[in-house]
């Protein structure tokens, strides 16, 4: 069973029925991570955003999915951070060379490996991915699109950089006869517009619309690839917008179905993105529907290191949070409202979270099978609720409040419900964990003893099955003192952990 997904697009600043251009197949990209440190919680709020989306697409939508997410390994972040002498260096990487290319794929292969384990952590596949691209490998592609660019009398040389003029884009008539807009993915006032003058920045402010660059030519000893315009070399590197449009098309062809990202991405990467694609390849659009994530807050502030509230996985694990508590807590709020991070709020959902968890164990043990033959209990609301609230705009927080209606019911008849009835509830949890993506449909795990633990119950046992009361108590509260509890039955006895 599928359903149609509705999507809000960015574009037409409304929800949409999505439907890809070619049928079956949704072609989607994502703005990926600038590899020059760890990512954060809300950069991966963007990520989990993205997945959601596109396992969605794949659950419920039926679609093969091709989904792009590009690794940025070279902008002002990076080599500022890989190069020689750089406080950002880290013993773990290995030494630096001095050669600016080798230390700078050493640098960023280093965060590139840390992001991937993070990714991993929250519940996003590698295996979901069509490509995850460098940007350093699609430099001759880049080159290709601004040389399209230039020739198209919307890039200039100056300075040893290349440019991308606003002016002339906002004259340019593509061959299908339509005018090129800039602003149509984040509206901007004809005041903000500043013809003529030049931005190097990879990110720049957000109040107006200059020249931006295409080229970067080469400063001090930054690593740089040679590059003849116009009939004069000009070396340097790419600027960070060209990556996104050069590789979105040579790996999806445009125009694709679907452009992700946070909403900070809209302007000016975005419509820079969307504005070379048109000026170079005479695409009207880089992609049918764009995604946009709001951001995250951390106990109702924006994060940031001069308040203390700046979060990377790891410092939540540290804190014992585990990272798919973290991705199901994202899912209480619908991906355009502000997600508000709170500790409280991991702790309330990772509850919900567990109690799902144990009706799927509780399946498991009364031999439920997903593959088995299925019947529809009377009293279990059909599972399409939940469906539904994903495929309305990824509705995410009413799809948990139908999903736990489910699970209550599905708890309620639990012990009278058939065998077929059992391997159905167990087969839509599993279809609703094909999108959700937090839970295990293992048997229960059987928990890891220590030796010694293992020892002093072995030892209690023994005194309770001698009938020595005391020492049997005396080595219960051991084992509870070392955060063990052991239930007693009739053919031996079971340790767990205290929750
Ligand atoms: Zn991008």
């Amino acid at each position: 069973m599928t359903l149609p997904i509705r999507l809000y697009n960015s574009l037409t600043k409304s929800v949409e029925t999505f439907s890809p251009v070619h049928d079956g197949i949704v072609r989607m990209y994502s703005c990926g991570p600038t590899v020059y440190d760890t990512a954060h919680i809300g950069n991966l709020r963007a990520f989990i955003a993205a997945d959601t989306l596109q396992r969605t697409l794949r659950t419920i939508g039926g679609y093969d999915v091709r989904w792009v997410m590009n690794v940025t390994d070279i902008d002002d972040k990076t080599i500022d951070g890989s190069a020689r002498g750089s406080v950002r260096w880290k013993e773990d990487m290995g030494p630096q060379t001095g050669d600016a290319l080798v230390d700078l794929r050493t640098f960023t292969m280093y965060f590139e490996r840390l992001f991937k384990a993070d990714i991993q952590a929250v519940g996003i596949r590698q295996d979901h991915f069509f490509a995850m691209p460098r940007a350093t490998d699609y430099i001759k592609d880049m080159q290709e699109l601004i040389l399209d660019i230039v020739r198209h009398g919307v890039g200039y040389v100056s300075d040893g950089s290349v440019y991308f003029s606003t002016s002339a884009y906002r004259n340019l008539e593509l061959p299908d006869g339509r005018r090129a807009t800039y602003g149509r993915i984040f509206q901007i006032d004809e005041e903000h517009f500043r013809e003529g003058v030049r931005i190097d920045a990879d990110e720049y402010d957000r109040e107006s619309v200059s020249d931006f660059v295409l080229w970067k030519g080469r400063k001090g000893q930054e690593p740089y690839w040679d590059f003849e315009v116009d009939g004069q070399n000009v070396p340097g590197r790419p600027g960070w917008h060209i990556e996104c449009s050069a590789m979105s098309k040579v790996l999806l062809g445009l125009p694709f179905d679907i452009h992700t990202g946070g909403v900070d991405l809209r302007f000016p990467h975005h419509e820079d993105e969307l504005a070379q694609c048109t000026a170079g390849y005479h695409s009207h659009d880089q992609a049918m529907f764009w995604f946009h994530n709001e951001f995250l807050e951390v106990e109702g502030r924006k994060m940031s290191k001069s308040l203390g509230n700046f979060f990377v996985l790891s410092d939540l694990v540290q804190r014992g949070l585990d990272p798919l508590d973290i991705r199901y807590a994202m899912m209480s709020a619908h991906y355009r409202s502000v997600y508000n991070f709170t500790f409280e709020n991991v702790s309330a959902m990772a509850k919900g979270r567990r109690r799902i968890q144990e009706t799927i164990w509780k399946l498991i043990e009364h031999g439920a099978s997903r593959d088995g033959e299925k019947q529809y209990h009377s009293d279990v609301p059909s599972i399409a609720s939940v469906f539904e609230r994903f495929a309305d705009d990824l509705h995410t927080p009413t799809a948990m409040s139908e999903l736990y209606g489910y699970v209550s019911s599905v708890d309620v008849v639990m012990n009278t419900m058939s065998d077929s009835e059992r391997n159905a509830a167990l087969a839509d949890l599993s279809r609703v964990n094909d999108v959700v993506a937090v839970w295990s449909f293992d048997a229960r795990p059987t928990h890891s003893i220590p030796a010694r633990i293992q020892q002093l119950a072995d030892e209690r046992w023994a005194a309770r099955s001698a009938k020595n009361w005391a020492e049997s108590d005396r080595l219960r509260d051991v084992l509870a003192a070392e955060g063990w509890s052991v239930k007693d039955g009739a053919a031996g006895y079971v340790l767990e952990p205290r929750s």
